[in-house]
């Protein structure tokens, strides 16, 4: 299959990385179609725990990542005024799986995946977004189409139309929050290095990840319905308006962040499918399983996609074979985080006092080693050593 004709849809952190993936595997004929005019990205910044940067550290990419990221060591979590409720000791996940856990803007890591693909001789067409898949062919709304032997499908979540191809129906499910997310690059020291901070208020919640002392992300999100008249407001107003008497550390960020860096999101996720392929196509990534923010694998989970698919395609002499049996290595891991990433959302975002009074004292009763634990052990599954 090395000199298959491959293309993929999407030159995002999926479509990148199984790219640069493939062709360390030996595959020669690739190349990646993209809607976009350029390589512009999209939210503000990624944690890449520990089972993508083992991952990252197999494709060669690690050790410009640890350059620009910052460690995650521990990840608090606290009431909007300050109160600690614990705190996850992320170092304990790094050393059971072996890898550190790396905070990075989007913009360094696109940047470093693309400075990849220029080295490795991999085109990436712009302005060509997909619009159907034919005949084993990819019809762009420019009016070209291209024929190929194997379409990798990584064109996201929102309006895959590789999911439609394979599963009928690709449209997202919105789960009832939406995000304000930022980046800010301050002269001030106004991050708490290595540590995520995670405030929990009732039906809304405010999310800080350091890259260094200078520099890092945040997110606010609140519960609110499709469409709702927040997203004609002008986001730092509402944002202070929702978060202005929380901890004096959130205000201060969002008055920092300067306005053009900030962005509202409706956050939609997927329902699970049992079917990832058709054909000569195979969905990766968010086409394929996309989970919410709260579940804060999206992004790694895209990437151990790229590994593994990548590893198959090498490996299996049918494409077929290749494609059952990355669906069979990848649905349960997958399926397991987009749901938790739903019951993680429908706790932080549910409204009612009471619910929030008791989340929070059972947040203060747990056992943060087992939750150390058990999180290694899920996110370890199927990561080799
Ligand atoms: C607010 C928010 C915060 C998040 N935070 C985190 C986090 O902290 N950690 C984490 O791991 N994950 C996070 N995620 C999830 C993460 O962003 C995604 O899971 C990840 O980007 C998936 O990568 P992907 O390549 O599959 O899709 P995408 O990154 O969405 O890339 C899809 C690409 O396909 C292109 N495309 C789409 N349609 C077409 C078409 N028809 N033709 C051609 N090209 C097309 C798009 O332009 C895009 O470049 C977050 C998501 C959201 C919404």
């Amino acid at each position: 299959m090395k000199n298959n004709k491959i293309i993929i849809l999407g030159a995002g952190v999926g479509g990148l990385t199984t790219a640069i993936a493939l062709c360390q595997k030996g595959f020669q004929n690739i190349k990646i179609y993209e809607r976009r005019n350029t390589a512009t990205t999209i939210g503000a910044g990624i944690v890449l725990w520990a089972n993508a940067t083992k991952i990252l550290g197999k494709l060669k990419l690690l050790e410009e990542i640890e350059k620009v990221g910052g460690k995650i060591s521990e990840m608090q979590r606290l009431t909007e005024k300050n109160k600690i409720l614990g705190a996850i000791n992320v170092n304990e996940i790094d050393e059971k799986i072996g890898s550190p856990s790396i905070a990075i803007s989007r913009k360094d890591l696109q940047e470093i995946l693309l400075e990849k693909i220029k080295i490795s001789n991999i085109e990436i067409k712009y302005n060509h977004k997909a619009i159907e898949i034919k005949n084993k062919s990819v019809f762009f709304d420019n009016n070209e189409s291209v024929f190929a032997d194997i379409i990798i499908g990584a064109d996201g979540r929102m309006n895959s139309v590789a999911r439609k191809y394979v599963n009928g129906n690709n449209k997202p499910v919105y789960q009832n929050f939406v995000n304000w997310i930022g980046i800010l690059e301050s002269d001030e020291p106004i991050f708490t290095e290595n540590s995520v901070l995670d405030f929990w208020g009732c039906g809304e919640r405010f999310g800080i990840v350091p890259i260094n002392k200078f520099k890092g992300y945040w997110a606010g999100a609140k519960s609110l319905p499709l469409n709702s008249p927040y997203r004609n407001e002008d986001n730092k107003d509402i944002l202070i308006k929702i978060f202005g008497n929380w901890s004096s550390k959130i205000g201060s960020i969002i008055k920092l962040t300067k306005s053009e860096n900030i962005k509202y999101i409706e956050v939609f996720d997927h329902n699970p499918i049992t079917n990832w392929n058709k054909e000569n196509v195979c969905l990766i990534g968010d086409a394929a399983h996309s989970a919410l923010p709260t579940s804060g694998q999206g992004a790694c989970q895209a990437i151990e996609d790229a590994f593994h698919f990548s590893n198959l395609l090498a490996s299996e002499n049918k494409l077929e074979n290749a494609f059952q049996k990355f669906q069979k290595l990848r649905f349960e891991k997958t399926t397991i985080i987009t749901m938790a990433g739903r019951d993680f959302a429908k706790s932080l975002f549910n409204t009612d006092k009471e619910f929030c009074e008791q989340r929070n004292i059972q947040a203060q009763n747990t056992n943060y080693q087992n939750s150390s634990v058990g999180i290694a052990e899920l996110w370890s599954k199927n990561i080799p050593n």
